[in-house]
């Protein structure tokens, strides 16, 4: 055994209980590199470690992308904001360098008619969020206020919402949807005081405000609710045909100009 091989023999052991693994696995190639080139010991050192701290962020983004249950393929890249243009392509990139808005727990609003790409855009929001390192959690309305009234029922909906805390981001996917009988316990009104100036929500629904009141168990609570969420948000308004659909109608080689349905009114707000 050489010299070096004596010395080096404890290192992966070492760098296992410290955990580094990539420095366990790198530093062959990389301490052979140096020693080739002559570099000075403090670059190699620092070479590393960048190395280590890179392949963790690296990680981390993994992990916080599957915890955060993104619908598969819809990216920002793949979002043809020619089809919507009220949705303005520079404030939805400004949006996903987040940093500003989620610090102050403001909003997103984003309604449309069904179809007109607000899942897409969302999803595709919340995966540029965590790619630029913040936790996000995408989830259909109804799904997240049956788990909530389960931990009310079980009395944990405080640490059931205190739990959603560690999101930046909580994506609510077609608040329209929750029905009446889920509407009772208001749990949902719970969500959004409880995130209120702190955590910001991002809702899609196909009806801008006008329907909420079957929403929420009485006129107050409805007004207090979307007093809250609009304190500090930006909205848009997708009033575009559904997309599906004019896909469709382009492979049939219609023009959509040619037959254009007429757009559903957007309800008062
Ligand atoms: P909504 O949530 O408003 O009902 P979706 O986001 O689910 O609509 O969009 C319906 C389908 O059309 C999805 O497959 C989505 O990826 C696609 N889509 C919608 N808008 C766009 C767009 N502007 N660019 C690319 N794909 C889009
Ligand atoms: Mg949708």
């Amino acid at each position: 055994m050489s010299a070096l091989e004596v010395d080096t023999a404890r290192l992966p052991l070492l760098l296992h209980e410290l955990r580094l693994p990539a420095i366990g696995r790198l530093w062959p190639d990389w301490t052979a590199r140096a020693d080739q080139e002559g570099w000075p010991a403090a670059r190699l050192l620092s070479t590393l470690a960048e190395l280590e701290v890179a392949e963790r962020a690296r990680r981390r983004v993994e992990r916080h992308l599957v915890e955060a249950r993104l619908p598969p393929d819809k990216t920002l890249d793949n979002f043809d904001f020619t089809a919507v243009p009220m949705l303005s392509k520079a404030r939805v990139m400004a949006l996903a360098a987040g940093d500003s808005w989620l610090e102050k727990g403001a909003n997103l609003l984003l309604f449309g008619p069904p179809g007109s790409g607000k899942s897409h855009a969302a999803a595709a929001l919340g995966r540029a969020l965590v790619e630029n390192g913040h936790r996000v959690l995408f989830t259909r309305t109804t799904d997240l206020v049956q788990r909530l009234q389960a931990a009310r029922q079980a009395l944990q909906l405080e640490a059931a919402l205190a739990k959603l805390d560690k999101y930046d981001l909580l994506i609510l996917d077609d608040l329209s949807y929750v029905g009446k009988d889920q509407a009772e316990t208001s749990v949902l009104f719970e969500l959004i005081s409880a995130r209120y100036e702190r955590r910001s929500l991002l809702i899609t629904a196909n009806q801008p405000f006008g329907e909420w009141g079957r929403i929420f168990p009485d006129p107050a609570m409805t007004v207090a609710a979307i007093d809250r969420l609009v304190h500090h948000a930006t909205i848009f308004e997708m009033n575009v045909e559904s997309y599906r659909r004019r896909a469709a109608l382009g492979r049939k080689g219609k023009a959509l100009r040619q037959a254009p349905d007429p757009l559903p009114e957007a309800q008062p707000s």
